[in-house]
């Protein structure tokens, strides 16, 4: 039995395969554990890498979003009246 490689579970996850490719894939998938085990793994390791990088935009922002210097205090609130 012939695996698909790497960059076949990479286009499959990334919906870059041919949908004669794809039915091909799955085929395979339903028949072999090793590559649904691939499969599971590198869309794992995708969505932990996709999650870091999110995260270091919201950091990046944050840090963007900090004015430098002082922060101007808001307005007194009118209380008391
Ligand atoms: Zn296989």
């Amino acid at each position: 039995m012939r695996h698909p490689d790497w960059n076949a579970v990479a286009a499959y996850l990334d919906g870059r395969l041919s949908p004669r490719e794809r039915a091909g894939f799955l085929k395979h998938l339903l028949a072999c554990r090793d590559c649904r085990r691939d499969v599971e793994e590198l869309s794992y390791l995708r969505q932990a890498w996709e999650l870091a990088v999110d995260a270091q935009v919201i950091e990046r922002g944050r840090s963007l979003c900090k004015t430098p210097g002082r922060v101007t205090p808001l307005p007194a609130a009118k209380a008391h009246r």
